[in-house]
């Protein structure tokens, strides 16, 4: 079994990432298996060097462990290069142009009838997908907003089923096999981002792209992914990659019931260490 934490350095580790990181290592070794580390930073207008050594110190002061070096998103934009060259080349990405507001603006017309929100927002109204499609030979932008046509990817998968294996449990209390309808995913998910901007990627083409890299046969994350991992098993169909088992696990909330938030300095493991707090003491107020 190897598991993995992969954070954001785009803040400091609040308890909802002290719980994550600490369920995939107790699950990797109890199991006698592994746990990584990768530092998700692709966003580098947002990630910052000072909150990685931050996390790496506040994981060691928890007791944890992990194999050096620690891979770094950032390390891997050939990758996702190559694999959005594929997916270009089969036809299944667009260029897209429109801004957030231009989003809200479509889905507000008055015959768009009810817009559906999907693990990324809003759902895409299709506003670019004729323009935007590649001619024949066309080279892939070097950087440009791509998204995935999803209803393409859905016929190029062959309309068959899709399904991953739940070992924590969703919102709902989902787990065990969880099947899901490839019909349904242009509809509920739509033509999701797959390059960003001045990043070469997004989160959900690279986090499936190094769980790949990095043999992860559990990811261990928040339960507000759970959606998310529909996209994640789709790509790894058209990617030709294996499908992990996933392990959804309950959120860590504040006192109103509230998701912590990356900025939530409040809940920082940092504050608690510099009020006296023990290892053991923010093991006990995550539950564990
Ligand atoms: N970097 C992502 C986050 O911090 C990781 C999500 C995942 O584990 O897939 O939310």
């Amino acid at each position: 079994m190897r598991t993995r934490f992969a954070p954001s350095p785009t803040g400091p580790l609040h308890l909802g990432h002290a719980f994550s990181a600490l369920t995939a290592w107790e699950l990797a070794h109890a199991a006698g298996g592994e746990f990584l580390l990768r530092i998700e930073d692709i966003d580098r207008s947002r990630a910052r060097a000072e909150w990685e050594a931050r996390i790496f110190d506040d994981l060691r002061w928890l007791g944890l462990d992990w194999p050096e070096p620690v891979m770094r998103q950032s390390a891997r934009l050939p990758a996702y290069r190559a694999a959005l060259e594929r997916l270009w080349a089969e036809g299944l990405l667009f260029i897209c142009g429109c801004t957030r507001r231009d989003i809200e603006t479509a889905l507000s017309a008055p015959q768009e009838g009810v817009s559906r929100h999907g693990p990324d927002g809003p759902v895409y109204p299709g506003t670019c997908r004729q323009a935007g499609r590649p001619r024949p030979g066309a080279t892939l932008p070097a950087d440009a907003v791509l998204r995935l046509d999803m209803a393409r990817a859905v016929a190029a998968i062959g309309g068959t089923g899709l399904a991953f294996t739940e070992t924590g449990a969703g919102p709902d209390g989902e787990s065990g096999t969880i099947a899901i309808d490839p019909a349904a995913l242009p509809r509920e998910i739509g033509d999701v981002v797959l390059a960003r901007r001045g990043m070469g990627s997004s989160y959900h083409l690279a986090v499936v792209i190094d769980d790949a890299e990095q043999d992860i046969t559990d990811v261990v994350r928040g339960r507000d992914l759970f959606s998310a991992t529909a996209i994640h098993v789709l790509l790894q169909r058209l990617l030709g990659l294996p499908t992990p088992r996933y392990h959804h696990h309950r959120l860590i909330r504040d006192e109103a019931g509230r998701r912590l938030a990356k900025r939530d300095d409040a809940r920082a493991i940092a504050k608690y260490r510099a009020e006296g707090a023990r290892p053991e003491d923010i093991r006990a107020m995550v539950g564990l």
